[in-house]
């Protein structure tokens, strides 16, 4: 009797503690990755938050717009996954998107999404697990885009919302220019 009231002691408290636990799990797992610019290490790109431009609206509003150069400077550069994660879709996407990848992060509730890729450029099948700085693709105008660069977006609990790279927050209409540490 005695040795069952000390095992059932012990198990109580292990639950306590498991249950003490999970919030804490749970939190940490809606905490945004640390995500890093979507380009080889060492180079700088200028991301623009634009909004309205000649008449035409963001779609969606706080995607980043992405270029390293001028005119077709860009096309072919290689996008790597901002964080690790799974590939949640690869191919061409709908609403001007054109050839596209969206990485979900985990079970946290966050994606990447990486649009106008180059035609023939993907490196990556759906359900492929990639890590943080991985090659998935190359930047491209696909989406009936006019000039090349890549269209990105971070997106929560499916809303995109502003983007946050290597610390810097991407507020409506900020431009900041950010030199990748990924894959350093
Ligand atoms: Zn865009």
């Amino acid at each position: 009797m005695k040795r069952m009231m000390t095992s059932l002691l012990a198990a109580s408290t292990l639950t306590a503690a498991v249950v003490a636990a999970a919030p804490l799990a749970a939190e940490a797992a809606g905490a945004r990755p640390g995500f890093k610019a979507p380009f080889n290490c060492g180079t700088t790109w200028r991301g623009s938050a634009w909004t309205v431009s000649d008449g035409h609206t963001h779609n969606p509003l706080k995607s980043v717009d992405w270029n390293w150069g001028s005119g077709e400077d860009d096309n072919g550069k290689p996008v790597r996954a901002s964080a690790a994660g799974t590939v949640e879709f690869a191919g061409t996407g709908g609403g001007g998107y054109g050839k596209m990848i969206v990485i979900k992060h985990g079970t946290s509730g966050w994606k990447t999404r990486y649009a106008h890729l180059k035609d023939g450029s993907i490196q990556v099948a759906q359900g492929a697990h990639v890590s943080q700085g991985q090659f998935i693709g190359r930047v491209g105008k696909t989406g009936g885009q006019s000039s090349s660069h890549l269209h990105y977006e971070q997106i929560r609990d499916g809303s995109v919302v502003d983007a946050v790279v290597q610390g810097v927050t991407f507020a409506p209409n900020s431009v900041h220019f950010i030199k990748s540490t990924n894959h350093c």
